[in-house]
């Protein structure tokens, strides 16, 4: 269910410039007032028509009667003891709650940001599974994920990440108006090169992504280099199996400037062996793309993170065979607090 109204209100946060215009002309206003609104909804955060200056008061009175511009409020914030990195709780207009990732480093601000309440795609590592599918994110509230970040930290939003709760990829219209907006000028203005898209490996989306040209960059959850493997951690691997995986990122990353990254949550004794690391870097050799190993941040004690020695040993097996791909390793940041990768699940309300 994407909510389109709010208690005969129309929701005006998420709307691209195309559909604020069609409002504006339902109201009988000009295409030049969609233009204000969409640059005060995105490019200035406002949340309340009086304070959309250069608006005549008639037309903020109407905003303000008819329309939705906040579609979240900010429920909690934990912050990190050990780093820069806080993880905000909000609370949708509905009362479902769900949550994002704000994580500095110099001057970078990676923001990672929630796709769905929950998520059905059942990874068995991953603590959102666990809450199942509530429903889809409408664009607004992707947005204003972005919008109060922006507000609570000082330092820019250099980057977004769609790595929150959710498989982006089955929201995939609401999040690509989404990443539209955080892309656009008069939106946050964002190079198309920092807006990340995540995925668990839902193949025709990979492909459609493709067919749609945007320039936004993918990354896709591997995690295992063999099918009965993967299958046991990612159940939709029976739909797409690496195979597929593989010939869709290769397909994406042959086009010029498009290159992959491949997370690998490293899990002890299911896929951190060297023949792993081996059959890893044969798997993707050749495909302009990054690995990005990230040993696993243990919620439940089902899984646990290898010993820094295997990890150290699975790196340098993957270093010695790589062919034409870059290994980065991502110690998660937030921990602490439960926000670092594959941590977010709301239990704690
Ligand atoms: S890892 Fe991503 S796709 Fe898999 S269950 Fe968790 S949120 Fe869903």
């Amino acid at each position: 269910m994407i909510i389109k109204n709010y208690k005969n209100k129309t929701v005006l946060k998420g709307m691209s410039l195309k559909e604020i215009e069609q409002w504006c002309q339902s109201q009988e206003l000009s295409n030049f007032r969609a233009k204000q609104i969409y640059q005060w909804m995105y490019r200035h955060g406002v949340s309340e028509a009086d304070n959309m200056k250069n608006l005549s008061k008639d037309l903020q009175k109407k905003i303000d009667e008819s329309c939705v511009l906040e579609t979240l409020k900010i429920e909690k914030i934990d912050e990190s003891n050990t780093e820069p990195t806080q993880k905000i709780l909000f609370k949708t207009i509905d009362n479902h709650f769900i949550e994002a990732v704000s994580m500095l480093e110099g001057n970078r601000h990676t923001i990672c940001i929630s796709s769905q309440i929950g998520c059905n795609v059942d990874c068995d590592f991953c603590a959102t599974a666990s809450m199942g599918l509530i429903r889809n994110l409408m664009t607004g509230e992707i947005i204003d994920q972005a919008i109060a970040i922006r507000r609570i930290v000082k330092t820019p939003i250099t980057n977004v990440v769609f790595m929150g709760m959710g498989e982006p990829f089955l929201n995939y219209n609401q999040v690509l108006s989404a990443a539209h907006i955080l892309h656009s000028h008069d939106g946050f203005d964002l190079g198309a090169k920092r807006i990340t898209i995540s995925t668990a490996g839902i193949v025709p989306k990979i492909e459609k992504l493709i067919e749609d040209g945007y320039k936004y960059k993918l990354a896709i959850s591997l995690n295992a280099t063999e099918d009965d493997t993967r299958q046991k951690i990612m159940p939709l691997n029976r739909n797409w199996p690496i195979k597929s995986i593989i010939k869709s990122a290769s397909r994406f990353a042959a086009r010029k400037g498009h290159n992959v990254m491949f997370e690998y949550v490293l899990l002890k004794g299911i896929n951190d062996t060297a023949e792993d690391a081996v059959r890893l870097a044969n798997l993707i050799q050749g495909i302009d793309s990054k690995v990005n190993v990230i040993p696993y941040n243990e919620t439940d004690g089902k899984y646990q993170r290898p010993s820094t020695e295997t990890i150290e040993q699975f790196l340098k097996i993957l270093n010695k065979n790589k062919k034409g791909f870059r290994i980065l390793v991502r110690w998660s940041k937030g921990e602490d607090i439960n926000a670092a990768c594959g941590q977010l699940a709301v239990t704690n309300i």
